[in-house]
């Protein structure tokens, strides 16, 4: 064997047990109880008193490469991953230029293998003419296809539903699940201008005006498409309860439809804009109270799929503007997403250690159906590992995290539980807080 992590406490969905974990090549080759096969690794990890996990996968960052380097690129955002116990990425398609024909994905594919240090994914973009589509999809160089419905970061636009009806036949043709950034256009910028008319430029206002009705409005016209032409969908980014009723109401009616949540939306509370202002600034925004707790619930008892972080960097000038208006909207997340939701999750008891390897990294995988060989512990899989001190203190500070631009609303929260190792296909990556390998290491995942 060329690694063997011994005693480790193994959780899945399923539930954990204490085992030896047998690692040959880039693949598990066996998992069994401690001491019981004769089983003897060139390298060795002792993780007695540690958990581990099926390898993190993030299923929804934005690393910026090609075109907004100065943002953030495949080699800052996959080490900010792998410190994080990130092991797979599924990166989105408003890159300049955005990824929205076979060229362009193939030389993102390229570009990206030079230098990540985890495996990762890619979406093709759904942009407003519609065109390449069909080709993208068949290229099959892609996890999925993105579109935008409202206004955000890149200022791509999603066709009229015509072209979003084509765009999702072509999707269910080809077995790829198109994810909707969900904000009615018309709601938003009707909001903004009457907001920005009475002169206020107060990080509440960003929120003001993007209300939950928008969210709501723009997944039903997801959900009313979705259910036209028999296509899978999926939810990015959710942020209300009234855009989770809307979600139930189209799989009540037979639509194929999952969604996923973030730290932030689960997390934050709206005091946010006044302790963090322009940092705090994302597309949909925080909500907190009552929102925040009807996603916490629902993502405990499954209603929601999943968690991805919308890892969507900026720089530090431009989220600390003057006025909400000028400032960019997004903020790092990838590597803060585990001790956050084990010291505000599992530590506090809404969210079990077996949920938790469920939403970020089971059903991601199954979602984007990364195959066999990825969101799994078992023998002939992958063997990307995430191995978790439930006991480590940390608190988050940008000084200390590992992305080019590393801003965060969650600046100063003390964590309890962190990774302490990596282990991407075989090899690991990060170990006891560093880096124990050169970047491109990752590879495109395999559907
Ligand atoms: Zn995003």
């Amino acid at each position: 064997m060329d690694l063997l992590v011994r005693n480790a406490t193994l959780v899945t969905s399923k539930g954990r047990r204490v085992v030896d974990i047998a690692i040959d090549g880039a693949a598990f080759v066996a998992i069994a109880e401690p001491g019981q096969a004769a089983l003897r690794g060139d390298d060795e990890i002792d993780a007695s008193g540690l958990h581990a996990l099926p390898g993190l996968i993030d299923g929804h960052v934005h690393f910026r490469e090609p075109g907004l380097e100065h943002e953030e690129t495949w080699l800052t955002g996959t080490r900010a991953a792998v410190m994080g116990g990130v092991t797979t990425v599924l990166e989105m398609p408003n890159t300049v230029p955005p990824t929205d024909t076979v060229e362009r994905a193939q030389s993102k594919l390229a570009l990206a293998a030079l230098s990540a240090y985890c495996d990762f994914g890619i979406f093709g973009l759904v942009g407003e003419s519609g065109e390449s589509v069909a080709e993208l999809a068949r290229s099959g160089r892609l996890v999925g296809l993105k579109t935008f419905l409202g206004p955000t970061t890149g200022g791509l636009r999603a066709p009229d539903d015509d072209g979003l009806r084509r765009a999702l036949t072509i999707g269910r043709e080809y077995g790829l699940r198109v994810a909707f950034h969900a904000e009615d256009r018309e709601i938003v910028e009707r909001s903004e201008a009457a907001l920005r008319a009475t002169g206020r430029t107060d990080a509440l206002a960003h929120l003001e005006s993007r209300p939950a009705e928008a969210e709501a409005a723009a997944i039903d016209r997801a959900g009313r498409l979705l259910h036209e032409t028999g296509a899978p969908g999926h939810i990015l980014h959710l942020s209300s309860a009234a855009g989770l009723a809307a979600v139930e109401r189209w799989r009540a009616a037979g639509v194929d439809l999952t969604c996923e949540v973030t730290p932030h939306h689960l997390l934050l509370d709206r005091d946010v804009y006044e302790t963090a202002g322009g940092v705090a600034r994302v597309n949909p925004p925080v909500r907190g109270e009552p929102d925040s707790s009807a996603l916490r619930a629902a993502l405990a008892d499954g209603r929601i799929d999943c968690v991805a972080t919308d890892h969507a960097p900026h720089l530090a000038e431009h989220k600390l503007r003057a006025s909400i208006w000028e400032v960019p909207s997004g903020f790092c997340g990838v590597e803060t997403m585990l001790p956050l939701l084990l010291t505000r999750g599992v530590q506090e008891g809404w969210l079990s250690l077996e949920r938790l390897a469920e939403v970020t990294s089971e059903a991601v995988a199954r979602i984007w159906e990364l195959g066999p060989r990825k969101g799994r512990v078992e023998v002939g899989a992958d063997a990307d590992l995430t191995l978790i001190d439930l006991d480590r203190p940390g608190v988050i500070h940008a000084a200390d995290l590992h992305g080019k631009n590393n801003l965060s609303p969650f600046e100063g929260v003390r964590t309890r539980g962190a990774a302490v190792a990596t282990i991407v296909r075989g090899r690991c990556v990060m170990r006891a807080g560093r880096l124990a390998l050169d970047p491109g290491w990752g590879r495109a995942v395999i559907r």
